[in-house]
């Protein structure tokens, strides 16, 4: 099993679906996707910074599942990131009402001193200054590096973003983003230029038309897991990149047929997050649950065809 280094948002969210509304309740990048890497036991670290608001409770649902929380620094006098948003009908679109980055404006991420070696490194989304500054830290080359981000950070940050995501072996983005990113509208085409910008494997999200997984001339589809209710998709595209890191890390295998099954992973864990509210889902999965779908997953994608 390798360590695992996440560097993303902890933070308070506030979301409207067509199913309902909340106040600010527990979000961000890092925490769904220390969530979503738990379920594998990996020696994971959370480097991420909160407000003297962020209460302990929401920190002791990492360290309760064994994720180091040391490199998550607590500004008392400062405020927690606040992001809202609201979901459209179709509720693979959403509108982003604020956000506010409060201390993660001043953000100098401290990876700790034990994981400095870690072998596989999660580049949740934040500033891509941040996520380079992690890279830095690292004492050898990480085997792995898989970069999460937004177009937020394409608008007010793309040069920067460029420069890191030359430094990842994966990324993981959706397909408006990648569309953002290139210019390209065929998502065949994107990958190709997103090749060419660094990752070998590029993972582009459709929500619930699934993720495609770019390598060289090879592409793999796994789709979504259709779902009868789907409450609150905020964190599916985290949780996604959680598993696909976490699963990665535990069976220390990077080959590209292995690559699929994090990809299988992702897209199980992420099924999960999107049916409750924020991470409600999430801090209730048990590994039965995990198993009982992604055999469900299988019967879905099996078939047999003779070809003649
Ligand atoms: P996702 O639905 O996977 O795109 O991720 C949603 C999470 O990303 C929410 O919990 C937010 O707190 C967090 N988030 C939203 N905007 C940003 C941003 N600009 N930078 C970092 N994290 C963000």
């Amino acid at each position: 099993m390798s360590k695992l280094v996440i560097v993303g948002t902890v933070a308070f969210d506030a979301i409207e679906t067509p199913f309902g509304k909340t106040d600010k309740i527990l979000g961000g990048a890092a925490t769904f996707i220390g969530l979503a890497a738990s379920q594998f036991n990996v020696d994971a670290s959370v480097v991420s910074i909160v407000g003297g608001d962020f209460p302990k409770e929401y920190l002791d649902l990492l360290s309760d599942r064994n994720i180091d929380i040391s490199g998550v620094e607590i500004v008392k006098e400062g405020k927690t990131f606040y992001w809202s948003g609201k979901y459209h009908n179709d509720m693979n679109t959403r509108d982003t009402l604020a956000t506010e980055l409060n201390v993660l404006a001043d953000f100098n991420p401290v990876v700790p001193e034990d994981y400095k070696n870690a072998k596989v490194v999660m580049l949740g989304n934040l500033h891509p200054n941040v996520q380079m500054s992690v890279l830095e830290q690292m004492k050898e080359k990480p085997e792995l590096v898989i970069l999460d981000t937004m177009n937020f950070w394409m608008d007010c940050a793309l040069e920067e973003l460029k420069a890191v995501i030359n430094k990842v072996d994966v990324i993981t983005i959706n397909d408006e983003e990648a569309r953002q990113l290139t210019g390209e509208y065929s998502l065949v085409v994107a990958a190709r230029k997103i090749h060419k910008m660094g990752p070998k494997y590029v993972v582009i999200k459709k929500g619930e038309h699934g993720a495609l997984l770019f390598y060289k001339d090879n592409v793999f589809f796994a789709p979504a897991l259709p779902l009868e209710e789907v409450f609150d998709p905020t964190g599916a595209g985290d949780t996604f990149a959680g598993g696909f890191a976490g699963y990665l890390a535990k069976t220390e295998d990077l080959s590209f047929e292995n690559m699929k099954k994090a990809v299988i992973y992702g897209s199980t864990l992420a099924s999960f997050c999107v049916e409750k509210f924020g991470t409600e889902r999430m801090t209730g999965l048990d590994t039965r649950e995990v198993h009982h779908r992604l055999q469900q997953f299988k019967n879905l994608t099996q078939f047999d065809i003779e070809l003649a």
